[in-house]
């Protein structure tokens, strides 16, 4: 078979060859596959197949199932299959059964990789599934160099590490979103092949698990993960009734609400709302930061904001030293002028 070389559109200037096929697993909503999902796919098509090319999955239960198939069909020339697991086992977000699933698509799937974005969701489905399939995943991919060699960050991102995958297939991935945007010209028509998932010898014991409730964050705001703007506070709040100022000029703005772990543990937001390593990893064209110290931890989460904005009563704080614009001053006085002066969205 000739092998095809094909430059990655995430890394221009890279030839990439490759034998094998891609698996990516995907999260929908609403009857479309979500954005951090097509930046796992944008990174798929980083591992184009001479053969065949990228399979879909996608599990869950009702009409939303089936358009967010279409969608997931239609929105990639690379894709040529997508496979459809339709079951009331799939409609909490639960690891268990879609590690479970993962691991079964897999046996009769053979693939050479497995992607999925290295958001809640990927980072609790795909662990499991590759402790399941006896193979160590690789977390947190931001570059792809050759189909075994990938680049993730280290030490709190101040260091970007090469990892040679030499393990048995199929490799695992989980991408960070903001490393491989999705381009316009990825979401040309094409139709792949809709095919469902036999399930029949699904096993769907949950083990210690027990699904409780989901909460969802208010659908009027942008998603923080994907947000063009982001404010985000911290500690200097002093508390969760403060804390609506930030809410308040990111409403102005339009913006997604982001806060420290420091301002989590003290339990002014909840913990969805959290930038930085042990947080959401964010990539704004604008990044607001009030009362936020600049702890290495957090930088980790958000250093790739195009423009970042601080304000900060301490003028030796670190958060200065990764901003593009800094104001010394009190959050206080600085948000309320703030939303007097910016018109009304
Ligand atoms: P502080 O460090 O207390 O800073 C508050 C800042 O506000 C100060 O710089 C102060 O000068 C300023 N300030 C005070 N009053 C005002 C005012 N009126 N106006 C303007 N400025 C004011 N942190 C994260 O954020 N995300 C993570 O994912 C994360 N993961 C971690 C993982 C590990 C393993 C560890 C050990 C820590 C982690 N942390 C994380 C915590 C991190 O180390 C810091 O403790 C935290 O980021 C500090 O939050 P902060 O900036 O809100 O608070």
């Amino acid at each position: 078979i000739k092998k095809r070389a094909v430059s990655c559109p995430a890394f221009p200037g890279h030839s990439i060859f490759r034998h094998g096929s891609t698996l990516v697993v995907a999260e929908h909503e609403g009857g479309v596959i979500k954005p951090p999902s097509l930046s796992a796919l944008a990174a798929a098509t980083c591992l184009p197949d001479p053969d065949s090319s990228v399979s879909v999955l996608l599990a869950g239960s009702g009409p939303s199932l089936q358009q967010a198939a279409s969608h997931a069909a239609s929105c990639h020339p690379s894709i040529s299959k997508v496979l459809v697991a339709d079951s009331d086992k799939f409609k909490n977000p639960l690891a268990e059964p879609w590690a479970k699933l993962v691991h079964l698509v897999q046996q009769s799937g053979g693939y050479s990789h497995i992607f999925a974005a290295a958001n809640s969701f990927g980072k609790n489905v795909m662990p499991r599934a590759a402790a399941l399939l006896d193979v160590s995943p690789i977390t947190d991919v931001t570059g792809i160099s050759d189909s075994n060699t990938f680049v993730r960050p280290i030490y709190a991102g101040n260091a970007l590490c090469t990892v040679r995958y030499t393990g048995a297939n199929p490799c695992i991935l989980t991408i960070r979103s903001t490393s491989f945007p999705v381009h316009q010209k990825s979401v040309d028509s094409n139709e792949a092949s809709i095919s469902q998932v036999d399930l029949s010898t699904f096993d769907a014991d949950l083990g210690k698990s027990t699904y409780i409730s989901q909460t969802s964050q208010d659908e009027e705001r942008p998603d923080l993960g994907n947000a063009r703007i982001v404010v985000t506070g911290g500690r200097a709040l002093k508390s969760a009734e403060n804390f609506k100022l930030i809410e308040e000029l990111a409403k102005k703005l339009g913006a997604a609400v982001g806060a420290t772990r420091a301002a989590v543990d003290a339990g002014y937001v909840p913990n969805d709302l959290q930038v930085g390593q042990t947080g959401k990893i964010v990539a704004p064209e604008l990044y607001m930061a009030f009362g936020v110290s600049g702890a290495i931890q957090h930088l980790a989460g958000m250093r790739d904001s195009k423009v970042i904005v601080a304000v900060n009563n301490d003028a030796d704080a670190p958060i200065f030293q990764v901003a593009d614009y800094g104001l010394v001053g009190d959050l206080f006085e600085v948000i309320p002028e703030l939303l007097e002066k910016l018109p009304e969205k």
